[in-house]
């Protein structure tokens, strides 16, 4: 069964901030042209460009290197946007601001990243009032890679929000709302004093060997749409066919955001490294690794190949139907130019002959629809495989395909701890009246002895077991995503080495039951700090966790719905 259609706002009509000053002419506004208005022109095609910062201040040789280039770039007729890093691959740098204010002042359009790892959710939300009071507007949010350094030791990661509940955020700081009140209290505001024109961006990355990583990133894709994404950019892959699968799974989804490719410009450091599964998210296959070896042994080390490289990924881009290119790596001006001007050099069919070239997928890589024999691509039929796996999947007995504990831990939850039961309303009242009896400790002490045996529970307080199929993000997630894989995974396995991504795993246990679709179709979750080493039992029963909240707030906006219906049919009444 295809996955069910997600309503997502088209960017050109519906965006997450759309100012007056948007809706003005280009030519009558100074400066450069908003990076939303060019993504909104179907017929336009922009080029983005990666710069990452140095480690140090402005002045040092390394600022003043990426200073040149970022100027060269600022003045270039053929660059729309920079876009500046964020302790991109978990290297500490120089803060993305800082780069970024030098971009603005030279007149730049700047992607400015925002990543989830170094702060928690009051420093992000500090940071996105700094950077909308300096100018910026564009942000791409991110979880973030996992730190591999630090001052005088491995930096601890925070991850305190992801990339969805980022978004959702900036979304709330964009439309006015400030949900302050957490479980203590807190001001309780509802609404912030100022309202930051964001355009917010995402990334996603389908260049994944397994259905459970390819898929588990269309669902968060779908969800990070619903939560404020206005614009999409790909991750590091050499496969046509999987980057023209990413825009038709997305009409297939009816997402309309505008997507733009990704043009990493390897050098064979590079390609090794992105072979290694070392980068998080960086994919460069056995057979790719081949010809970049064979290409960086040339007395160029591979130059003009690799811009070659670029350039034809970027005619792919715009012939595919993306919306522009990203172009990344260690480069110079020069070499950009090279990519643009080689690219634009190319007639206007050239690009359906290099997406027959450059298909580097993983050997047996999963793909949702199955391949146009004609033009070497996605065809828009899905995939049979997947759709007979599907099938077999929605077959009873499920208990048969499924681990006994999977099994256990759904009929517990469906007895005693889903919302609206008997079972859940018999289970409150009996732990409400032993909390009464001052009890309450002690149910605590007895519900981390089945969870920490049974989950490696952390006594988070917020449980998000029932949301990924009984796995606890806490303990065996090391980025803690609540919302869907990060862009991490190398083979099914975490971008933390030696176990396998929770979300893949709770992807094999809802696949066995046919319910894959689903797993991602709620609001994101965001746990409230505040019921940190308090029973989470305790917490569901009283809805105090972001379950009972999501179905408090459901439930209001319902009878608010039933009130604005009654109060219209007593005004046609009247
Ligand atoms: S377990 Fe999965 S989602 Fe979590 S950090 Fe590892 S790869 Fe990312």
């Amino acid at each position: 069964m295809a996955p069910r259609r997600s309503r997502t706002p088209d960017p050109a009509t519906d965006a997450t901030a759309i100012t007056v000053a948007d809706a003005a002419p280009a030519a009558a506004r100074p400066g450069p042209v908003p990076l939303q208005e060019k993504l909104a022109d179907r017929d336009g095609f922009v080029a983005m460009v990666e710069l990452v910062p140095w480690r140090g201040v402005l002045d040092d040789p390394g600022g003043k290197r990426a200073r040149t280039m970022a100027e060269a770039l600022a003045t270039d007729p053929r660059v729309d946007a920079l876009s500046v890093t964020d302790n991109a691959g978990g290297h500490p740098m120089a803060s993305p601001e800082v780069l970024g204010r030098e971009l603005l002042a030279a007149g730049s359009e700047v992607i400015v990243h925002v990543a989830c790892r170094d702060r928690n959710r009051n420093e992000i939300a500090s940071l996105g009032w700094r950077l909308a009071s300096a100018g910026f507007r564009n942000v791409l949010c991110l979880s973030g890679d996992y730190p591999v350094e630090g001052y005088a030791g491995l930096a601890r990661p925070v991850f305190d929000i992801d990339s969805v509940a980022l978004l959702t955020m900036y979304s709330d700081l964009a439309a006015g709302r400030w949900p302050g009140e957490g479980a203590k209290g807190g001001h309780g505001a509802t609404e912030a004093p100022s309202r930051p024109s964001f355009y917010l961006g995402a990334v996603v990355n389908n260049h994944k060997l397994l259905e459970a990583e390819v898929m588990t990133q269309y669902y968060k894709l779908a969800m990070k749409a619903r939560a404020g994404a206005r614009f999409i950019i790909s991750q590091v892959g050499y496969d046509a066919r999987k980057d023209d699968e990413l825009l038709k799974w997305m009409r297939h989804a009816g997402i309309a955001l505008p997507v733009v490719a990704n043009a990493y410009l390897l050098t064979r450091g590079a390609a090794r490294a992105f072979h290694s599964g070392r980068i998080p998210g960086c994919t460069v296959t056995d057979e790719l690794l081949a010809v970049v070896e064979r290409e960086g042994a040339s007395p160029d080390k591979g130059k003009a190949y690799f811009i070659e490289l670029a350039a034809k990924q970027t005619a792919i881009a715009k012939g595919l139907g993306y919306r522009g290119i990203y172009i990344g790596g260690a480069m110079s001006h020069e070499d950009v130019t090279r990519i643009l001007d080689t690219a634009a050099s190319y007639g206007p069919d050239d690009w359906r002959t290099f997406a027959r070239e450059i298909q580097y997928a993983i050997p047996r890589e999963f793909h949702f629809f199955e391949k146009d024999r004609a033009t070497g691509l996605s065809s828009e039929t899905v995939s049979r495989s997947y759709l007979r796996s599907k099938k077999r999947a929605a077959r009873p007995p499920h208990v048969l395909r499924s681990p006994v504990a999977y099994t256990m831990n759904r009929m517990v939850h469906s007895t005693v701890f889903e919302p609206g039961t008997p079972g859940f309303e018999l289970a409150g009242r009996m732990h409400e009246r032993a909390e009464g009896m001052h009890l309450g400790k002690v149910l605590h002490v007895l519900e981390q002895a089945v969870k920490a045996p049974l989950y490696d529970c952390r006594d988070c307080g917020d449980c998000s077991l029932p949301d990924i199929a009984y796995l606890c993000p806490e303990s065996q997630c090391a980025k803690n995503q609540r919302n869907g894989p990060c862009g991490g995974t190398h083979l099914g396995e975490c971008e933390v080495p030696g176990k396998q991504c929770i979300w893949v795993r709770a992807y094999d246990r809802l696949k066995a039951w046919g319910e894959t679709d689903g797993m991602l179709e709620r609001p994101p979750a965001l746990t409230d700090n505040a019921l940190r080493r308090t029973s989470a039992w305790s917490n569901a029963f009283a809805g105090r966790d972001h379950i009972g909240k999501r179905i408090a707030a459901e439930e209001a906006a319902r009878s608010e719905a039933v009130g604005g219906d009654d109060a219209a049919a007593e005004g046609r009444a009247g």
